[in-house]
């Protein structure tokens, strides 16, 4: 049935979360973490305010995503979008990862909601650039590191990520939700659906009448067309091989 709606759209939008790179070893925000991270809740660490009042702390803890992100490559369940992207005439990707794995993978129709960790941002002139990158932090995290400093200018630099409390980058919600009213098909993939305002993509396309199919191993709420249980790794590849093989 969802292949048959995938194989007749015009317009499909598709919302992943952490879930989508849960199979390419990345954890989900509730997933396992590392040791000495498992004390700090992330909602904790991911605030303007954490880095303000503790900067060497929150510095550490992204340095250890990081070099996480940089050694991780992207699974079946990316690779499947790639495919879907090319078969349907219009297909728009709206993450809200910031592992730059969509786009490792071959996706080109990106909204990257939440920013890109694999890049920082100079609190001082605004700079962006990529970040270093220490890859024994992956397997041997330390608690406090100082932030790396601008070049141009040597204010501190912080990820180019959007923290809990900030805006959203310009422009990427009114993206998004002009992508989702005009779709056909909105696929819902590993997105607990929490953290807003991608939390309400859902419902606006619900509302706008598009087919919201969730895939998930954990259940759905009820209000969606059509559940599909079980990893993106496993369920996407199958679904875009149904719909367009
Ligand atoms: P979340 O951790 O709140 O939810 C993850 C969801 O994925 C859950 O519903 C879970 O059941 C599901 N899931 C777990 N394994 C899966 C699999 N193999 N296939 C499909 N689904 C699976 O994450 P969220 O909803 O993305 O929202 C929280 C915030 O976490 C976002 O702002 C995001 O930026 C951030 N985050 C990003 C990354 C990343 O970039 N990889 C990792 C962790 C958290
Ligand atoms: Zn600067």
């Amino acid at each position: 049935m969802v292949a048959a709606w995938l194989r007749r759209a015009r317009r499909v939008a598709v919302l992943t979360g952490a879930g989508i790179s849960a199979d390419s070893g990345l954890p989900t925000f509730r997933g396992a973490q590392h040791a000495l991270w498992s004390r700090f809740r992330p909602e904790s660490l991911a605030t303007p305010e954490a880095f303000a009042h503790d900067p060497a702390l929150v510095w550490a803890w992204y340095q250890w995503r990081r070099a996480l992100v940089a050694r991780a490559r992207p699974n079946p369940g990316h690779t499947a979008l790639v495919e879907l992207e090319a078969a349907v005439p219009v297909c728009t990707l709206i993450t809200q990862n910031v592992d730059g794995l969509h786009r490792a993978a071959g996706s080109r129709n990106i909204i990257a909601l939440h920013g890109e960790l694999l890049r920082d941002r100079c609190t001082g002139c605004g700079r962006e650039s990529p970040c270093t990158i220490v890859a024994s932090l992956a397997d041997a995290p330390c608690e406090r590191l100082e932030p790396d400093r601008c070049p141009a200018c040597g204010a501190r630099l912080r990820p180019a990520v959007v923290w809990f409390g900030e805006p959203l980058p310009e422009g990427a919600m009114a993206a998004a939700s002009a992508a989702v009213r005009a779709c056909e098909v909105l696929l819902v993939v590993g997105t607990s659906g929490v953290v807003y305002p991608a939390a309400s993509l859902a419902p606006l396309a619900r509302t706008a009448g598009a087919r919201v199919v969730v895939v998930n191993p954990e259940p759905a709420p009820d209000d969606v067309a059509r559940q599909l249980t079980g990893s993106a790794a496993d369920i996407l590849p199958a679904l875009v091989r149904r719909a367009f093989a």
